[in-house]
């Protein structure tokens, strides 16, 4: 099986530190491996889609020298796979319509968190609709044992999710009739034969689902990886909401050092190099990027490739 990555980024915005560092890690993995790297553009949430956003991400990547092996992959092209994919959940008897608003539903998810009870999907309209119209399409998912996905996450370790207490029953087709990123996610993985999934923290919650999917669909699980998320000095994700600043595209080797420091790597600048010579003053040379690369790898290498 050779080894085959990809990057991800949703095109809201401009990419960030927190969006960098989820690239690099990617990359830094894909390389460690002598593997394959691609980037897939995740704009199947049309809604959220900014303008000119994606174009601005696939030109920083190769500002930062971050060169995909394959045309990016654009899920706004793919709307046929996921319907085909649904269709066969559909046919499997996997999926149901809902007809829940989501102020219904958090109302029913006030009132069983005052219970103490589970926050997941109380699985209302598993058993019909009663007369009330189609909104979004669900997966079923299994109850008791069954539930229970279990994973080994190359960075954070052991992971167990019980799909039934913890989620409940996960919308595949929403209501605005858009799909899913949990259904394009898996779909566009298998597709793309993705042997490693790099990403951020933030979507660890997603993988259980996302394996579940993956087993529904009867196609193969990556590895999974998730770095630590970015956050800003009140503790939250770094997005363009919280204040993320726009990247030093003028200086990539320290940038991309700053982004190799959040992931537990020195590889940014030489110190001090020169200091054999016979200069008046050490200096500090900054790496080019090919040498920060190189450098990076072999630690990540150390880390992640056994
Ligand atoms: N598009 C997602 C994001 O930018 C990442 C999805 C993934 O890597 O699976 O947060």
């Amino acid at each position: 099986m050779s080894y085959r990555g990809r990057f991800a980024p949703s095109p809201t915005g401009p990419l960030h530190m927190g969006s960098l560092v989820s690239a690099l890690a990617s990359w830094l993995d894909a390389r460690a491996h002598g593997g394959t790297w691609i980037v897939r553009i995740e704009d199947v949430d049309g809604p959220r889609t900014v303008p000119g956003a994606a174009e601005d991400i696939l030109a920083t990547l190769a500002r930062f020298g971050m060169h995909a092996d394959e045309p990016p992959v654009w899920q706004s092209g793919r709307e046929s796979a996921y319907a085909e994919a649904f269709e066969r959940l559909v046919a499997a008897g996997f999926v149901y319509p809902c007809a829940c608003t989501r102020r219904e539903i958090a109302d029913s998810l006030v009132s069983a968190h005052a219970r103490h009870a589970t926050l997941a999907y109380p699985g209302t309209c598993r058993n019909g609709l009663h007369g009330r119209a189609p909104r979004a399409w669900r997966l079923r998912v299994p109850d008791g044992e069954a539930a229970r996905v279990d994973f080994t996450d190359r960075w954070q370790g052991a992971q167990s999710q019980d799909l039934a207490t913890e989620v409940g029953d996960f919308v595949l087709r929403r209501s605005d009739g858009q799909w899913a990123y949990q259904l394009a996610v898996v779909v566009d993985d298998a597709d793309a034969r993705i042997t490693h999934v790099v990403r951020g923290a933030d979507l660890l919650d997603s993988t259980a689902r996302q394996i579940y999917l993956q087993r529904c669909l009867g196609v193969s699980t990556p590895a999974y990886l998730h770095v630590p998320v970015v956050t800003n000095q009140d503790g939250e994700k770094l997005s363009k909401q919280t204040g993320a600043t726009a990247l030093d595209l003028d200086r990539p080797v320290a940038t991309l050092a700053a982004a190799a420091r959040h992931l537990g790597i020195e590889a940014g600048e030489i110190r001090g190099e020169m200091r054999g010579e016979m200069r008046s003053e050490p200096r500090e040379e900054p790496r080019s990027l090919d040498a920060f690369y190189a450098a990076a790898t072999a630690e990540w290498a150390k880390r992640f490739v056994p």
